[in-house]
């Protein structure tokens, strides 16, 4: 049977990306996407340079209005709240309901809470979409306490952006350095450094209270001291929007459960992006990936398993954060098995590759060095065995060894 319609739920990268796929592989039905915030936009300039005001919000437009109907994908605005996989299709919040042939959950995640008392005080702020930016961007004046809760990705951005902006920021953690499961030891402990050489306040320890006071908010540690400020934003992760999924009886488990098709449970449903997560044919389930370039892939991927067509291949996984002005990128897993190499620059860590017991380079992880990551991604997915001895030299350009 052909496929005359099919609907997107959800309108972030991923959702987008299905819809720009889908008609560039040549599907010509009908193609509309929901989402409550009409045109899609990119996130990652949240906590960089929209927050910063160098981007604005045609900047951070995924396309420009006229993509939509030159390419005859229908925007509607709207917020999904049930889920009909008999029907085929979705009620919105204000009742309409729209049926289709194919559908795509593409919804996202929500930040993660904050699991203490006062953790869900409306003024406590997260950072996940453009209105979250639009309030953090106003409070961020010049000489304002921002505390932030988690140190991770989007915490160590916004930190950085806030300083910029002239905030007094103190960034909270409970890991001395943040991020080793993505950049390894030391380029973690360099890159937290940082940090300290802005001006930003590290304090390694774990809330357990957020109260309201006259003038800002103040938070209790779990040793006992206590840090007034005016703001406070958590960042500590997200959690992903399958509630649709999950009470329409569709399979989750920390994510909406995928095939290598990203196809659901449910052969006419599938799912993309940070909500989604891979389940293998022998039944173990993957990391859900919670980057961009994974947003596109999965999306790329659905829209030609939708169509029956050969699936797209991917390299290892990949990311890059922005912060101090530097540019951090890194691909695979830096977390198996193995030993790590370093290649320093003086005393510096400016890269590191994580190796297998035979040899084989399972992830890679650099400051400022975006084509080493190109080149380190290459010999990940090409199985390249390059002698530790070479990555160690910051003499040697990585791309030599990726032939
Ligand atoms: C501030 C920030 C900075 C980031 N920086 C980086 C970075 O530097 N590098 C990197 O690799 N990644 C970064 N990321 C991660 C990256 O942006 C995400 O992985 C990507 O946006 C995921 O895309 P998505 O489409 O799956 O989800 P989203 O972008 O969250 O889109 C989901 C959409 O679904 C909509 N939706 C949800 N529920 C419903 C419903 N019931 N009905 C209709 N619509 C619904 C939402 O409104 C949203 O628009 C960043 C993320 C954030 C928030």
């Amino acid at each position: 049977m052909s496929i005359e319609s099919i609907l997107v739920i959800g309108g972030g990268l991923a959702g987008f990306t299905v819809a720009q796929n889908l008609r560039a592989r040549g599907y010509a039905g009908a193609l509309s996407i929901i989402d409550p915030a009409g045109i899609p936009y990119d996130r990652p300039p949240l906590s960089k340079a929209y927050l910063l005001g160098q981007k604005d919000t045609a900047g951070i437009a995924l396309a420009p209005a006229e993509w939509y109907a030159e390419h005859r994908v229908e925007l509607i605005r709207g917020t999904v709240r049930k889920l009909d996989t008999e029907y085929l299709g979705v009620e919105l919040a204000d009742g309409r309901r729209v049926h289709a042939d194919r559908l795509v959950l593409a919804t996202g995640g929500s930040p993660r809470p904050l699991p203490i008392p006062g953790g869900d005080l409306e003024t406590v702020l997260a950072l996940r979409n453009k209105e979250d930016a639009d309030v953090l961007r106003e409070k961020t004046t010049p000489g304002m306490r921002l505390v932030i809760v988690g140190a991770g990705l989007i915490g160590a951005e916004v930190a950085s952006s806030a300083r910029t902006l002239g905030a007094e920021v103190t960034l909270i953690d409970p890991v001395d350095p943040p991020l080793v499961p993505a950049v390894g030891q030391a380029l973690a402990r360099r890159l937290h450094a940082m940090h300290l050489d802005a001006g930003i306040t590290l304090v390694h320890g774990t809330p357990v209270d957020i109260s309201k006071t006259t003038h800002g908010h103040s938070l209790i540690l779990d040793d006992g001291r206590s840090i007034d400020c005016d703001e406070v934003l958590v960042g500590i992760g997200i959690v992903p929007n399958t509630a649709l999924a999950q009470a329409a009886g569709l399979e989750t488990e920390n994510g909406m459960l995928v095939d290598e098709n990203q196809r659901t449970s449910n052969p006419l449903i599938y799912a993309v992006g940070d909500m989604a997560r891979t389940r293998n044919p022998d039944g173990s389930l993957e990391r859900r990936g919670e980057h961009w370039e994974y947003a596109m892939n999965t999306g790329a991927t659905a829209a030609a398993a939708i169509l029956e067509q050969e699936l797209p291949v991917h390299g290892a996984s990949w990311f890059w954060s922005d912060r101090h002005g530097t540019h951090v990128e890194g691909v695979g897993d830096m977390n198996g098995v193995g030993a790590t190499v370093l290649r320093l620059a003086g005393e510096d860590p400016i890269a590191a590759f994580h190796l297998a017991e035979d040899g084989r380079m399972l992830g890679a992880a650099s400051i400022d060095g975006g084509l080493t990551i190109r080149a380190a991604r290459r010999i990940i997915d090409r199985g390249i065995i390059v002698p530790p001895e070479s990555l160690a030299d910051p003499g040697i350009a990585l791309k030599k060894l990726a032939r």
